[in-house]
């Protein structure tokens, strides 16, 4: 169990195949290939407890690789409600920022007009002291004619005054209007500094704003990454798994062999097709052959059955007349019952429900015969039947053996 932690933890292929010479290795010393025609009652019961005894060893190793694979799965769910989080945080980020940018929009059009106003400020100002300024000069020669006029011909000097008077009125509405512009050119002058105050916030709102967004956007990405890490744990896992599944098929069939050898019992089959294994039809819910897998939703995954959806609780029957060769917990398969009917032929009824097995290692069954319940125990995501063939321990399509 220690070694394959460390596997999984470390990967690499050189350790896989380490790993599988190995685990070859103690298979063919357990398991002769010949000789079991030949072997005497105490010899058999010696063998099958060395099978027997493998078989726990082998299955602990399969829970073990079970167990961290649904804890990467745990992790992997964790992992992606907190991307989801971080996603809405981003939204938020992003309306944020949007809103922003609207409001500078808006004080930039503000700035734009306020610049606008204060140059037609400026012009009205200029336009105003240059006509005052040449009021003044008219005044000023008009003064100086007047004068020469007083001096030359001692006239009017009422009418000059008169004229000079309103001239000096004129002259002081100039002025007194001029200052209200120059009062109107500060306020405005003032206006744009503070709107330029504003837009200075604004950006550094929008900077800081920004900046949220980009940490969220470089948190999510470093999530992702942890997903992709634990993805490529998993596979190699599930390699693993399938590895030491076909490990198992491999002693139960040594094991059934010897059971046969030792009971001198062959059943026999009545030779036709295999029966429907539930007491009515159920709709197929998955086909034997590759298919995206229900769990990490990879495309690809070998499916070495027929899904059959049935509730939880529903009567397996035996498809045909055998043996009993495995009736226990099995890893990913969860309750499983495996019968042996002779010629290479076995039937599968995995993720039976809890207490659902019917039968016990070794018994015979009877064409039809109540076996188990269909439940959803072992790598499953609901209940159903999962029914698998094989001929030799190769999965065949089931459909191929049914009436
Ligand atoms: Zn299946």
């Amino acid at each position: 169990m220690v070694v394959l932690l460390n596997l999984c933890c470390r990967g690499g292929n050189m350790r896989k195949s380490y790993y599988f010479i190995i685990s070859t290795l103690i298979l063919s010393a357990i398991l002769p290939n010949t000789g079991i025609a030949q072997m005497n009652q105490s010899q058999i019961n010696q063998e099958l407890n060395k099978i027997n005894k493998s078989i726990t060893e082998e299955k602990a190793k399969s829970s073990t690789i079970t167990k961290e694979i649904n804890q990467i799965e745990q992790q992997k769910k964790q992992i992606k409600s907190e991307i989801t989080a971080i996603q809405g945080q981003m939204d938020a980020a992003g309306e944020k920022l949007f809103d922003l940018q609207q409001k500078l929009k808006i004080k930039d059009s503000e700035l734009q007009d306020n610049v606008n106003r204060l140059n037609e400020a400026i012009e009205r100002v200029d336009e105003r002291k240059k006509s005052m300024e040449t009021r003044l000069k008219v005044m000023y020669m008009n003064g100086m004619i007047s004068y020469f006029d007083v001096l030359f011909s001692s006239t009017s000097f009422g009418d000059f005054i008169e004229r000079f008077e309103a001239l000096k009125s004129i002259l002081e509405q100039d002025k007194r209007l001029l200052d209200s512009l120059e009062k109107d050119r500060e306020m405005i002058a003032q206006t744009n500094l503070a709107i330029k105050q504003q837009q200075e916030s604004l950006k550094l709102l929008l900077q800081e704003a920004e900046r949220v967004k980009s940490e969220l956007a470089l948190k999510e990405k470093n999530k992702e990454v942890a997903i992709l890490s634990l993805n490529q744990k998993e596979e190699y896992l599930e390699e693993v798994s399938e590895e030491q599944e076909k490990k198992l098929m491999a002693l139960a069939s040594k094991q059934a062999a010897l059971l046969k050898a030792r009971s001198n019992t062959s059943v026999k089959s009545s030779n036709s097709k295999l029966q429907w294994p539930l007491p009515k039809k159920y709709p197929i819910t998955s086909n034997f052959g590759t298919r995206i897998d229900p769990i990490t939703g990879k495309s690809g995954a070998s499916h070495n059955g027929l899904d059959i959806g049935a509730p939880s609780g529903t009567s397996i029957l035996a498809a045909e007349a055998g043996t009993v060769i495995v009736a226990q917990w099995w890893s990913t398969y969860g309750n499983t019952v495996v019968i042996d009917h002779g010629n290479g032929l076995w039937t599968l009824y995995p993720h039976m429900r809890m207490n659902g097995i019917k039968v016990k290692k070794g018994d015979l069954v009877k064409r039809g015969q109540l076996i188990g319940e269909v439940g959803s125990t072992g790598r499953s995501t609901g209940p159903h039947l999962h029914f698998e063939v094989r001929v030799n321990e190769k999965a065949i399509n089931p459909e191929s053996f049914l009436n």
